[in-house]
């Protein structure tokens, strides 16, 4: 395969985002000489608040491209590429104990209507709630704060079903609470990016990916945005040789296009340790 790059100089990629999350996407695309740009007075939010339901990808997907399009019009239809982002937030389907962090990047090219996508998923979240009652005790609340990352994290207060209070940041003691407010109080973890540093390191994370993905045209194709979309796992052990659960194989492919490769491992690991295999450990 070609390991030629992508080069995007004299490229404008517009940043649909109205809660700083252009700071973890512009230095990766900036390297790959795109020319950054965020909508003026564009807001993010009428396209909806994080419900704490863990969305199906389909649906961030879209959501993503409706913010990416409205953006785009926003802009003036100005851009090369457009790159709105989604995050959901929930109970683990493989832990429920734990929470878990969705979150989706759209890189889109109005032009021929070319997308390229990455998502990563990891429990690197703060997303909990604490409902506050009459047996609540100064010590709890203060243990919730603290493990959630207040203040560097912000949290909502909500009195019955209304986000009353945004992004308080401080002077959170159960008398305040009980002195401003009436009704049951349930306290949140503000997941917007620019509130919440957990979520715009993972972001982060994401926009480095994204930048990576651009940068391999498909060696079928030429389009930007070859790169790893699944596995197979199998990979055998040392010892005996028998399949593990370990990856195997990586696959690539594109999203223009219907090419797709089988490629070895990023790290070369041929083999699993025995410890991995089901037969030398059971
Ligand atoms: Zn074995
Ligand atoms: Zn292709």
């Amino acid at each position: 395969m070609s390991t030629a790059k992508a080069d995007f100089t004299g490229q404008v990629a517009l940043i649909a985002t109205m809660h700083g999350k252009q700071v973890a996407f512009a230095a990766p695309l900036i390297q790959l000489g795109f020319t950054v740009q965020t909508p003026e007075g564009f807001d993010t939010d009428r396209f909806g608040t994080f419900s704490g339901e863990v969305e199906r990808s389909g649906d961030m997907l879209n959501a993503a491209r409706a913010k990416a399009r409205a953006a785009f019009l926003h802009s003036g239809k100005s851009a090369d590429w457009v790159i709105a982002s989604e995050g959901a937030f929930g109970p683990s389907r493989v832990v429920p104990m734990l929470a878990e962090a969705r979150e989706l990047v759209l890189a889109w090219r109005p032009a021929d209507d070319h997308e390229v996508v990455v998502t990563r998923t990891s429990f690197e979240t703060n997303f909990s709630h604490l409902d506050v009652t009459g047996e609540t005790t100064d010590a709890e609340l203060a243990t919730w704060l603290e493990r959630i990352g207040f203040p560097d994290h912000a949290i909502i207060v909500r009195e019955g079903h209304t986000p009353v209070k945004k992004a308080h940041r401080s002077g959170f003691t159960l008398s305040w609470l009980a002195s401003s407010f009436s009704g049951p109080i349930r306290l949140e973890t503000d997941m917007r990016a620019h509130l919440n540093p957990t979520r715009m390191g993972e972001i982060s994370i994401l926009g480095s990916e994204l930048a990576e993905r651009l940068s391999y045209p498909c060696p079928t194709c030429a389009q930007p945005g070859f790169g790893l979309t699944g596995v197979e796992r199998g990979l055998p052990c040392e010892a005996c040789g028998t399949p593990t659960e370990l990856v195997r194989q990586e696959i690539w492919s594109c999203g223009a296009c219907d090419h797709s490769q089988s490629r070895s491992r990023s790290d070369s690991r041929t083999h699993a340790s025995a410890g991995n295999c089901p037969i030398c450990n059971p």
